[in-house]
């Protein structure tokens, strides 16, 4: 018996049958390989108003690849891919790693100031995007950057390094008439593009997260943390070969990489995509597609929940609904039950481990802490150790609160040319989470408080830095500090306290507005208080958690 055998949660996997096996190491493209083989003409993507078999989603990612290499992209060079859950998506993105590249998702809700930031940091050097994105702020930002390849959705065009800059760039995408990215892909037949001979241990994207402190940083999740990942996930989830996945979670989100793309490749099952979140265009989608298995945040279960066309039937064709990213409060899972007569199953993960690590089991119910209510965020996946430290760095008994620390397959090698940040969230490969939580004696994780600075809002990561890095542009403020304060619906929300520059008088909705033109509809700060002076200890630091408690 190895050491691992040993572990406490083993036994509550044997209680509830299920295998504690590790998963053999897999990528994403060997995933798809085997799919495309044994089930060529089962529906790898289904969308609003057409379907895609793997046989062409092979194919269409294939010819994608020879368009990438035949404009001088190649091996380690990496693509931004700024798009909505569309099948382009996932086109792309397989199509750049057959070329040999890293793939950079980006969140489409950025702003300028905010994609410049990743552009740069990531060295990005090709970049998908819708038409529309091209012509809000896409485009012009290409000028500055190290971009020779844009494509666009409803248009493909390929800039070689000999096009004059962003003029030809602008005037070539907005070619009017231009056919869609999909017709021009399964018209452009040719030979399957060459191997890249990816492994493993090659790093398939660049995902920005700021971890635990500081500007945004590009976690590297490998091809193995992507496929061994899905492997796993898809056993712990107990969800049948050739289901249906539903992409609730955002496609550019780790979630929705692992959850949904690589979890669809690996069970041969179809994808289906909502070209919007919205609440009655999803149950509209639920309906048509009648999917097994989806993840979201709590927020968007709740925001089902409130509709006025949900009934019990929407959900009749799910073997396993997931809810990650946030606390999931009891009170929402007993809704839905009542309601719905499903479970909601909680699972705890990280960008950095390449989607959960710790889940609920499919068809296991979490229990509960008896002395705070809070859910369990479930059990560390097959493969996965999961430590709780003390801040001297000695590993904590069961019951007792410490950093939860993990290590496993799926957890990234470090940051994107972050050497110091990767040592420091990463000693000796065991990812220092940030959040403070306890396991029972049976295994079962709870996540109670947060070491790092973040905000959650509804799944939405906001990290203080960001916004108070706009805020301090501004001539009125002297001094910003942004917190999480409580927020019914979003769980927290953002909230900024400023100090006035000398001899001015900041207006706070005029400042909210200010941050709204330069950030993301979910990380700007929905008020802003003036104060004569912000609290600090006698170092000079700001006493976060002083105004936190101000509310
Ligand atoms: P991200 O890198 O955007 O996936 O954010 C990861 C963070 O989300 C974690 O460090 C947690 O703080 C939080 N989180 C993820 N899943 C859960 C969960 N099930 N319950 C509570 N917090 C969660």
């Amino acid at each position: 018996m190895s050491w691992y055998d040993t572990l406490p949660w083993l036994a509550t996997y044997a209680e509830h049958g299920l295998a504690a096996r590790e998963a053999v190491p897999t990528t994403p493209l060997a995933t798809l390989r085997r799919s495309a083989e044994q089930a060529p003409d089962t529906t790898a993507l289904a969308y609003f108003d057409g379907r895609i078999s793997y046989r062409e989603l092979d194919e269409l990612s294939d010819a994608f690849a020879r368009h990438l290499t035949g404009a001088g992209f190649g091996r380690g060079d990496r693509l931004a891919l700024v798009l909505q859950n569309v099948p382009q998506f996932v086109i792309c993105l397989l199509g750049a790693w057959k070329a040999g590249g890293i793939v950079v998702p980006v969140n489409p809700m950025y702003r300028a100031g905010e994609l410049t930031h990743v552009l740069t940091d990531a060295g990005v050097t090709a970049l998908v995007c819708s038409q529309q994105a091209w012509h809000e702020f896409v485009g012009a930002l290409v000028a500055d950057s190290a971009v020779t390849i844009a494509v666009t959705t409803s248009e493909l065009d390929l800039q070689t390094r000999d096009d004059e800059r962003v003029l030809g760039k602008v005037r070539r995408v907005a070619t009017p008439g231009a056919a869609d990215l999909l017709d021009v892909l399964s018209s452009t037949p040719g030979e399957r593009p060459p191997d890249p001979g990816l492994g493993v241990d090659d790093v398939a994207l660049i995902s920005y997260t700021s971890g635990t402190s500081g500007k945004p940083k590009g976690a590297t999740n490998t091809h193995g943390n992507i496929g061994t990942n899905a492997v796993i996930l898809a056993g712990a989830g107990r969800v049948e070969p050739g289901a249906t996945v539903f992409a609730l979670a955002p496609l550019f989100h780790i979630t929705g990489m692992v959850c949904e793309v690589a979890y669809a490749l690996e069970i041969a099952g179809t994808l289906a995509l909502a070209y919007r979140f919205e609440a009655g265009v999803v149950l509209g989608a639920l309906r048509e597609h009648r999917p097994a298995y989806m993840v979201g945040p709590s927020t968007a279960y709740m925001a089902l929940m409130a509709h006025p066309d949900v009934t019990p039937e929407h959900f009749t064709s799910f073997d396993a609904l997931y809810s990650g990213g946030a606390a999931l409060p009891p009170a929402v899972v007993a809704a839905f039950r009542d309601r719905f007569g499903q479970y909601l199953h909680n699972g705890y993960g990280l960008t950095e481990t390449t989607a959960g690590c710790v889940v609920v089991p499919g068809g296991v119910e979490a229990p509960a802490d008896p002395a705070s209510g809070t859910l369990s965020i479930g059990l560390p996946v097959p493969g996965v150790i999961v430590r709780i430290l003390a801040d001297d760095g000695t590993e904590l008994p069961a019951g007792e609160a410490g950093e939860i620390v993990v290590e496993g397959p799926m957890v990234v090698p470090g940051y994107w040319n972050r050497p110091e940040a990767t040592a420091e969230a990463l000693p000796g490969g065991r990812l220092r989470t940030g959040d403070v939580g306890f396991m029972d004696e049976r295994g079962w994780v709870y996540v109670v408080d947060r070491l790092k600075d973040m905000i959650n809002a509804a799944g939405f990561k906001v990290w203080p830095r960001e916004v108070e890095d706009v805020l301090y542009t501004h001539p009125g403020v002297r001094e910003a500090a942004v917190v999480g304060v409580p927020d019914e619906y979003r769980g927290e929300t953002v909230k900024a306290y400023v100090s006035a520059a000398p001899g001015a008088a900041p207006d706070p909705e005029e400042l909210v507005a200010y941050c709204r033109e330069r950030l993301a509809a979910y990380k700007y700060p929905r008020s802003v208080e003036v104060l004569a002076e912000l609290p600090k200890t006698t170092t000079g630091k700001i006493l976060r958690r002083e105004l936190r408690a101000r509310g």
